[in-house]
């Protein structure tokens, strides 16, 4: 077989890339050896994880209502309907994609595919299915393969109780009692699921504090709030051994954890994600990979190979399904010729926790660590009459300032719907918008987007909703 553009992998990046090249009139096979589009995004990642987070909003929020007056009785929960129904929103959004592939005339070859040198790939059959082709030419590839959970050297304990990210999201049961090992975005997304749902959740961090990289002041608090919802938070600790005792999982710590043992009837380990890039005869190319194993590649997504590209999370941090998005229509556009490259101000991050936390542009602690100039105008949700209304005055918006140009370099919010608010910020930091233009834009009342533009007034000491006058 033969193809113009090749594309490795139909998650998020992979199916954006074709999509995108089959609209500017290539001639496109994309090879997933998965039966179903989508990737790890849609078939065990964000949207899966959100299904069952929206089923934990809901239950938290029928819970808080009885400060205000209005009971409800326990849930009952139907673990099965609820597996169910996460299903169903897979399988539409995935019918949806397939779809999409066969409107635009996209090829869907389902096998591994992996190179036998620069211009010609091989397709390994899946379960030995039948093929009409086992090697694929073309002119250009898009390598779009993702990533896998990553594991702790040492820690490979066999046993249905010990899950990854993909297991915690099967929902085989609700544990009695649960261990996260790790306290990045995704465990504690998945720990917040299972608490909703009843299991005692625990979570073990080696580092001082949860969400390591986001600003602390944003992460205080949801900290807070997990403190009630978890059984347990343990910092600075690491997990030193696990063993099935046939009625549980027997846990050891090393860390200010006592006992340093304890049983759990699951545990998830959720340790960061490590690329798809061996096992694909990279060898057979001119493609480099470093040390973590991620493909190389400039600003147009080419690698070292000039007929191969890569993008995604094999292609490096961050590892999210817009960045992946967002790199493959940039790298189809390359090879259409056109001006593009992958030079974004604002990546945004959301952990979808309760409450959110997200953020766009320059951090506060990267500006630190960078040494870089900066003014932090900070709205704390107190003063928001939205956010009073709702009962959610934790949350806060702030925005990270160059104070020689009074242009926003970064925007950070916690606080119910933080993920949806960010939007805003992604587009001022991407337009180069100064701390004024927020100001001058007139935000609905009342909303939580009002923080936004009461965050900008806090830098000129004139917020409307805030004492806060301008030191000089
Ligand atoms: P993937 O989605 O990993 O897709 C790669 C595809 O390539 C897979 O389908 C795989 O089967 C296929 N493949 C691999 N090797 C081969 C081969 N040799 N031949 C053929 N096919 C191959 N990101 C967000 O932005 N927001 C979120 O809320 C979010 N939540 C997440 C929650 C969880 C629990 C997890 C695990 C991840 C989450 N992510 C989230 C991250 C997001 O899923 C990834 O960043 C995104 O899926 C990466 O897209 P990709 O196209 O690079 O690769």
């Amino acid at each position: 077989m033969k193809t113009q553009l090749s594309i490795i992998g139909g998650g998020p990046g992979g199916y954006a890339a074709a999509f995108l090249a089959a609209d500017l009139g290539m001639e496109v096979t994309l090879v997933e050896m998965q039966p179903r589009l989508g990737g790890v995004c849609l078939l065990r990642g964000c949207i899966p994880s959100k299904a069952l987070l929206h089923v934990a909003k809901v239950l938290a929020e029928a819970k808080y209502l009885k400060q205000w007056g209005v009971a409800f009785s326990d849930p009952a929960i139907d673990i099965d309907a609820v597996r169910a129904r996460k299903e169903k929103v897979i399988a539409t959004l995935t019918g949806g994609l397939s779809q999409l592939a066969k409107r635009r005339k996209v090829r869907v070859v389902q096998a591994r595919a992996t190179f036998e040198n620069s211009t010609t790939l091989r397709l390994n059959p899946i379960d030995g299915a039948a093929m009409d082709d086992d090697r694929l030419e073309f002119d250009h590839c898009i390598v779009a393969t993702g990533s896998a959970p990553s594991t702790i050297p040492g820690l490979n304990l066999a046993s249905p109780r010990v899950m990854d990210s993909t297991g915690a999201l099967e929902l085989p049961d609700v544990p009695e009692s649960l261990l996260v090992v790790g306290g990045g975005y995704i465990g504690l997304e998945m720990g917040t699921v299972y608490a909703a749902l009843g299991s005692r959740v625990s979570v073990v961090e080696m580092t001082g504090g949860l969400l390591p990289g986001a600003d602390r002041n944003l992460v205080k608090p949801l900290a807070k709030k997990l403190e009630t919802d978890f059984e347990a938070i343990w910092l600075n600790t690491k997990v030193t051994s696990l063993v099935d005792t046939g009625d549980g999982v027997e846990v050891t710590f090393d860390g200010d954890v006592e006992p340093k043992t304890r049983m759990f009837s699951r545990v998830l380990i959720s340790v960061g994600r490590r690329p798809n890039s061996a096992g694909l005869g990279l060898e057979n190319t001119q493609v480099s990979v470093n040390q973590r194993g991620i493909i190389t590649v400039d600003a147009q997504l080419r690698t070292t190979d000039p007929r191969i590209l890569a993008i995604g999370d094999v292609a490096g941090d961050p590892m999210l399904a817009h960045k992946a998005s967002h790199e493959g229509k940039v790298a189809v556009e390359a090879l259409a010729g056109k001006p593009a490259a992958f030079k974004p101000r604002a990546i945004p991050a959301v952990v979808f926790t309760d409450p959110e936390i997200a953020w766009a542009g320059l951090t506060e602690t990267q500006a630190a660590a960078e040494g870089r100039q900066m003014a932090v105008a900070q709205f704390p949700w107190v003063a928001s009459g939205r956010a009073q209304a709702v009962g959610r005055t934790e949350g806060l918006t702030k925005w990270i300032i160059d104070p020689a140009t009074e242009r926003v370099l970064g925007c950070g919010i916690v606080g119910p719907g933080a993920g949806d608010l960010i939007g805003e910020a992604v587009l001022a930091i991407e337009m180069g918008a100064a701390v004024g233009d927020l100001t001058d834009s007139i935000h609905p009342h009342p909303t939580l987007t009002e923080t936004l533009g009461a965050a900008a007034e806090v830098y000129f000491g004139t917020a409307t909703d805030l004492y806060r006058p301008k030191r000089e």
